[in-house]
């Protein structure tokens, strides 16, 4: 097991330098990541294969929507679009801790629906950015700009389910035990994780009005000022949402052990 953690942290270090340096994640990003590659491949290879099949295809689908989202939007994503540290461990974090705790099916199972659902809304955030048209309020219907949290489309929608449904499949090859109720629960709990995600977004996320130009968004700072605080608790950033959202599906996940033995 130590040979394989070691093995893990050489590969994730080479895969992350790749990433940062193709603009997917930033210095903190591509230490984070290290940390979470580590540690899947610690739990087992099937696992490390797991982690970058679902980093490499959001990673893809990241660079795709970029351009698409730039040009709509006018806007530049924090730090050029590569992920921090942040936002890598509020995707992946739970993920690897759920892998590290423990080797009990049922953990396995939360593992595979944390990612499940970090695959499910990165999915859903690209795909109905680019192909969505105008997103609305998850609860209201109301019109929203795009890339606000909160939003629904169908397309964005569509791709929830096949971003859960993907990380799913690998369920019955790492979870042998849970069978195909497993599959069945993660793809579930991928795709309820990420509605959680956009119904925290919708509510008690915080929302910053730029006080130049009237902008709501997320960012701290707008037309080369600091936003104020708008909507929902100040301290419910995207991030903290994300978490949320993996924890949730981590919970939809495991509980295929209530209806069978795993
Ligand atoms: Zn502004």
């Amino acid at each position: 097991m130590i040979d394989r953690l070691w093995w893990g942290t050489a590969i994730a270090a080479a895969i992350a330098l790749a990433a940062g340096r193709a603009g997917s994640l930033s210095i903190s990003g591509q230490g984070a990541a290290v940390v979470v590659g580590a540690l899947a491949v610690r739990a087992g290879w099937g696992w490390g294969a797991v982690l970058v099949i679902y980093f490499v295809l959001a990673a893809a689908l990241s660079r795709w929507g970029r351009a698409e989202k730039a040009h709509r939007t006018g806007d530049i994503l924090p730090d050029g679009g590569r992920r921090t540290a942040q936002q890598v461990l509020a995707n992946g974090g739970l993920f690897a801790a759920l892998l590290t705790v423990g080797a009990h099916p049922a953990l396995r199972l939360a593992a595979l629906g944390a990612l499940a659902t970090a695959a499910a809304d990165t999915w859903a955030t690209e795909v109905g950015t680019r192909h969505g048209g105008t997103p609305r309020h998850l609860f209201s219907g109301v019109p929203l700009p795009p890339g606000l949290s909160g939003g629904v489309t169908v397309a964005g929608t569509a791709a929830a389910l096949a971003g859960g449904f993907v990380t799913a499949l690998a369920a019955p090859w790492l979870v042998p035990s849970a069978g195909l109720a497993g599959l069945c629960f993660v793809a579930t709990a991928g795709f309820l994780g990420a509605l959680l995600d956009s119904a925290l977004g919708a509510t008690v996320q915080g929302r910053r009005r730029c006080p130049r130009c009237g902008t709501i968004g997320e960012r701290t700072r707008h037309c080369d000022s600091f936003t104020e605080h708008a909507a929902g608790w100040r301290w419910m950033t995207n991030d903290l949402v994300n978490l949320g959202a993996t924890a949730g599906g981590a919970t939809l996940a495991a509980g295929v052990a209530l209806f069978r033995p795993i």
